[in-house]
């Protein structure tokens, strides 16, 4: 049998004729960057999550850079990220001149560590970047509370968390904005790259639309130096038909994480991310922590299991970071998780047959 890390080609299946005749309306109207398609989905997507704007964008990389510009964060400021998380939430920052720094990770959650964040705060710190990672919420109350208490703005980075909850509320606009990716993968995925930023923010809204637009306000009036780094048309017409199944995958994802849960728990080897009890997660993806982690990846691949690593490499640790100064042994547990990790094969689609055998494979190889 083979089972696949995840499974694109199986939700197309479901939802084929939605898509072919989304992105046929659009080749109809050569609306290919920006358009209607893409303002109803920004309209539709802001009352998704609870918050009263959104604005798409080119990337989750580019939520995250141009959130970081519009609160005028760049060159000598430092922002606080997670020090497990994927490359782009530091890359936003580092995009926009200002410095990552990070923070280590509790081993219960594998999230940024909220009792650790209180020391990384200097006078150069603007802002905090918690990332509801795998899907599941980090607990934002305390950290909310110390980025009151020094006046730090809270940019959620919630590329692998759509309509993840926090207390009973959707994760995006509980801070001061979040930054999602609609990267093909991710739980509401494009067939394409595309992003987004959520925010209750007026100027923030204003800042992103002028910049993902060359700076200008209306055609050829450039009022700064932005880029292009508008949302496409054809992408905003699949994430229309994408958000209207969002919550039913996302329910079938909290299904087969209980199932995995149930079934894993005959091998006291396996451990699992931990749920915090304040939280709904959406499960991205379903990660384990195994002893012998390499070996067991080889032997699954073997096998015809497609499991990853998400992610191999703690941040402070990769060359594209080494200009910072972090060394080996800085962030003990993130190191150890990036060690021990294992994201098994996980989507909505996932037939209780293919689960079955990832489970008895695993528990052979260990
Ligand atoms: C995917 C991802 C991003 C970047 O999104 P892209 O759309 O790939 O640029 C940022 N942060 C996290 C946690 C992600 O998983």
């Amino acid at each position: 049998m083979n089972v696949p890390l995840l499974d694109l080609k199986a939700q197309y299946k479901t939802i084929k004729p939605e898509i072919d005749a989304a992105i046929q309306r659009v080749v109809d109207s050569c609306a290919f960057a920006g358009g209607p398609e893409v303002e109803q989905f920004e309209r539709e997507f802001a009352h998704y999550c609870d918050a009263k704007y959104c604005a798409g964008v080119s990337s989750g990389t580019s939520a995250l850079e141009l959130l970081v510009r519009a609160y005028g964060i760049g060159k000598g400021d430092e922002v606080i990220v997670p020090a497990n998380t994927f490359f782009a939430t530091a890359e936003g920052v580092m995009l926009a001149g200002a410095t990552p720094v990070f923070v280590d990770a509790d081993a219960s959650t594998a999230l940024i560590n909220p009792a650790l964040i209180g020391k990384a705060v200097t006078k150069k710190t603007k802002a905090i970047i918690p990332v509801h990672l795998y899907g599941q919420p980090v607990d934002l109350d305390p950290i909310l509370e110390i980025a009151k208490a020094h006046g730090l703005k809270v940019i959620e980075d919630c590329a692998q968390a759509h309509g993840a909850r926090y207390k009973g509320k959707k994760v995006g606009a509980l801070g001061d904005s979040g930054a999602f990716s609609f990267y093909p993968g991710k739980n509401l995925g494009a067939y394409g790259e595309a992003g987004g930023i959520v925010t209750n923010d007026d100027r923030v809204l204003e800042f992103v639309r002028l910049y993902r637009d060359h700076g200008s306000p209306r055609k050829y009036e450039h009022v700064m130096v932005g880029t292009n780094d508008r949302l496409d048309g054809i992408q905003g017409a699949v994430l229309r038909v994408k958000l209207a199944h969002l919550d039913s995958w996302n329910e079938k994802r909290r299904r087969l994480a209980a199932d995995y849960r149930e079934l894993l728990s005959r091998d006291e080897r396996v451990r699992w991310i931990e749920e915090h009890e304040h939280s709904e997660a959406v499960y991205h993806l379903f990660v384990v922590r195994v002893p012998h982690r390499d070996a067991v990846l080889a032997k699954l691949k073997d096998a015809g299991i497609g499991a990853g690593i998400h992610y191999p490499h703690a941040l402070h640790l990769l060359p594209a970071t080494k200009d910072l100064g972090y060394k080996k042994g800085d962030f003990p547990v993130a190191e150890e998780l990036a060690d021990s990790i294992l994201s098994l094969p996980f989507y909505p689609e996932m037939t209780g047959e293919q689960m079955e055998y990832v489970v008895k494979t695993l528990c052979e190889v260990l």
